[in-house]
């Protein structure tokens, strides 16, 4: 077993790095840290994401897409910054529901646009009392002719002040009274919805709202098919997501690593430099620990499931192990830089604010360590 990159792997990480030192970084150093980017900054970073196929990844080349593997995704990703991370992931992982869990005309109507980033897309699942149980969703659409009627409300959804199109989950009636879960694809320029944006401790430019659907009319022809490739569906989007999410944790803990060795390089106490006292070497030893096993927990689940190996309990603790890591990570790095770890200036306590906030979507730490739990044991935790 190999475990260095390939050249190819690593031609990918080096243009993901030299896009965001391009063209990332400036938007994100040009705009207030604390509110979320404007939209036309959002969509010149997708266009540039386009370019390196990040904006449809999963999606087969046949389909208009990347097709990458995962752990190839994971790598570019991993070196995007966890504030755009947090954009991208949702737009990219929306575009993929829509190629694998919609009909041909609903892909043509709305993918091409996403693909080359010029339409920002998010999926809307969770709800004011509907959280870790998507299942529970009360968001309901009603049939009135040829539209469909939407009502409910939705919580913490990732893009929705921005996005041109909104993937929402919702429950429609059956025939016979009973309800079922349904997929509804809502575009904006033809069905009005309120978007109230969430003031958030951290990853503060990333946009996250609140979401109204007072009566939203919506085209019939916007209902997501019942069949679809559901299993590929469910595989390449919850389950990939996890480590995705983990990597988001590792690129911050890494950068927290590079910045409390060179501290420690630099920073004096008792006419020496901190880095020789050996309190302060097992600090840096532990962040090492945690960011390389943080990585490599999160590669071997997205390896996994380039295998196409059931990978729910690897992809769980993938995301849980590695977010919990690099939060210790990080607070050990800010107690490396003394008083100058909490300043605002140095950035290390928003290093510290955005991984804390990673740890809820695509799974709290319960869930995952339940959903992992359910793997080891073949009993469900959440349903008798
Ligand atoms: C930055 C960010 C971005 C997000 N983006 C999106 C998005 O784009 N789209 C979207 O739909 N949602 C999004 N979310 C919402 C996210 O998916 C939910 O917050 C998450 O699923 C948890 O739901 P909740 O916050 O309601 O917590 P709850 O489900 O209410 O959980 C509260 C606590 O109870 C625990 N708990 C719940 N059930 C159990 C159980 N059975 N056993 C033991 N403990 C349990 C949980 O672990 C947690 O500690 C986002 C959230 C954040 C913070």
């Amino acid at each position: 077993m190999d475990l260095s990159l390939t050249s190819e792997q690593q031609l990918m990480v080096d243009a993901a790095k030299k896009m965001v030192d391009r063209h990332i970084q400036p938007i994100l150093a040009a705009n207030d840290r604390d509110r979320p980017l404007p939209k036309a900054e959002i969509l010149k970073i997708l266009a540039k994401a386009a370019d390196l196929g990040l904006t449809a990844a999963r999606i087969p080349e046949e389909g208009g897409g990347a097709g990458l593997r995962m752990l190839d995704y994971g790598l570019m990703a991993e070196q995007i910054p966890p504030s755009v991370a947090l954009i991208l992931q949702p737009h990219e992982a929306t575009s993929a529901r829509i190629h694998f869990g919609c009909t041909p005309e609903q892909r043509e109507r709305f993918l091409p646009d996403l693909v080359a980033g010029r339409k920002i897309a998010c999926t809307a699942s969770t709800e004011p009392d509907v959280g870790s149980d998507p299942r529970a969703v009360k968001t309901v659409a009603t049939e009135d002719g040829d539209h469909l009627v939407l009502k409910g409300r939705k919580q913490w959804i990732s893009n929705a002040t921005v996005c041109d199109v909104m993937n929402v989950t919702c429950r429609m009636a059956n025939p016979d009274g009973s309800t079922r879960l349904a997929r509804i694809l809502v575009d904006r320029g033809e069905s009005s919805f309120e978007a109230r944006e969430l003031d958030m401790m951290g990853l503060r430019q990333a946009p996250l709202a609140e979401v109204l659907f007072d009566s939203c009319r919506v085209p019939r022809r916007n209902l997501c098919p019942d069949t679809g490739d559901t299993a590929r569906l469910l595989t390449l989007t919850w389950l990939a997501n996890r480590p995705l999410v983990g990597l988001m944790a590792v690129n911050l803990a890494q950068k927290a690593l590079d910045a409390a060795r060179s501290y420690a390089g630099v920073r004096k106490q008792f006419g020496r430099a901190i880095g020789s006292f050996q309190l302060i070497q097992q600090d840096l030893a532990e962040i090492e620990t945690a960011v390389i096993s943080s990585r490599l927990v999160c590669y071997n689940a997205l390896a996994a499931i380039d295998r196409g190996e059931r990978a729910n309990g690897l992809s769980a603790m993938a995301k849980r192990y590695s977010v919990d890591c690099c939060d210790r990570a990080v607070a050990l790095a800010m107690r490396i830089h003394g008083a100058m770890g909490l300043s605002r200036e140095l950035g290390l306590e928003q290093i510290a604010r955005d991984v804390r906030t990673i740890s809820i979507p695509d799974g709290t730490p319960g869930i995952l360590m339940l959903i992992q739990g359910r793997e080891l044991t073949g009993i469900d935790p959440f349903r008798s």
